[in-house]
């Protein structure tokens, strides 16, 4: 019999990732803090919606968030009708937003000290990942939680990787968001060149993209920066968090990164350049090197 799902988060990834849940035959219990979206995805799949995190924990028996930061998590976690207080012996809790391996770490004592387990598992793909679930999830946990949760992994994603104990998860996700910084980065950059050069876009795209300079953000977010589409697949904001949890775990370890920073300044200074700024595409970034005259 299929493990009884709860899904706590139905932002821009959690919305795709719990559909792709429901649509495998999971059952599945949802919970979104702005309900609405919680009773449009329930109307769409057919799925249980319930009253709280500590509700939905409550009958199932893998509880997944996908939250937006640190206190976010806490907050579903260890507030009022929060998670942790659900838990007992043979549940298991899975965080998949980003939030950095110290948080997985925290959240793992408190939910392994409840007699559960704990899976930190973030992700990368987007929401298109999220949507097609082809998202690569990294994961941190025990062998024995990691194998249990492996089929709703596959639900949700295409690349599904046991990286180590609890937090190596947020530790590989760190690494993901410092490669993927600098490939955004390069495809602003890429782009713009491409447009000031006058040269056919269409035609750039996919000569660069069929060389050794492609990457996912070429492919997907220079056409976007080309046509001017800000549009939050991933938000400024979240990248902003993201590399700012990344300086802060190389900076544990003595690692300088200064094209991470430098990238983290461009998208603070389009964050604070136009309204919203923050609840933009990290594509917008381009913005940075294009200032409004
Ligand atoms: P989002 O669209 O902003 O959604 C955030 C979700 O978290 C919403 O459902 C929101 O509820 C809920 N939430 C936030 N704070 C909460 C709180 N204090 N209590 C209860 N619920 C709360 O963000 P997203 O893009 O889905 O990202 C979620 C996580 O995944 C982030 O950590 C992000 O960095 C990571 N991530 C995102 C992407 C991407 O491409 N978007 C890719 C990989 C990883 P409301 O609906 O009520 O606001």
């Amino acid at each position: 019999m299929k493990a009884r799902i709860g899904f706590v988060g139905l932002g821009l990834m959690g919305n795709g990732m719990a559909r792709n849940i429901a649509q495998k035959g999971f059952p599945l219990t949802i919970y979104n803090r702005t309900h609405a979206k919680a009773v449009s995805l329930a109307a769409e799949v057919g799925c249980e919606i319930g009253e709280s995190p500590r509700a939905v924990t409550e009958v199932s028996d893998i509880i997944i968030t996908m939250v937006s930061d640190v206190a976010d998590v806490d907050e579903v976690y260890f507030g009022p009708n929060g998670i942790v207080d659900a838990l007992f012996a043979g549940r298991i809790a899975v965080d998949m937003g980003t939030v950095g391996a110290v948080c997985a770490r925290r959240v793992g004592a408190a939910v392994e000290a409840k007699g559960a387990a704990f899976v930190d598992a973030p992700v990368s793909g987007g929401s298109w990942g999220a949507a097609n679930g082809t998202l690569s999830i990294m994961a941190g946990g025990t062998e024995a939680a990691f194998a249990t949760v492996v089929p709703v992994f596959e639900a949700m994603g295409s690349k599904i990787v046991h990286c180590g104990p609890i937090g190596s998860g947020q530790s590989t996700k760190m690494v993901n968001q410092v490669v993927g910084a600098l490939n955004l980065e390069s495809a602003a950059e890429g782009i713009l060149l491409a447009l000031r050069c006058g040269l056919d876009v269409a035609k750039t795209l996919d000569a660069v993209g069929g060389g050794a300079a492609a990457s996912w953000a070429w492919t997907n977010l220079a056409p976007r920066m080309a046509a001017e589409d800000f549009a939050p697949g991933f938000k400024i904001a979240h990248q902003i968090k993201d590399l700012r949890l990344a300086l802060q775990a190389a900076a544990e370890v003595g690692v300088t990164l200064p094209g991470t920073q430098l990238v983290l300044t461009h998208l603070e200074s389009v964050q604070a350049m136009l309204p919203d700024g923050g609840e933009r595409g990290t594509q917008t970034v381009i913005r940075a090197l294009q200032p409004p005259e």
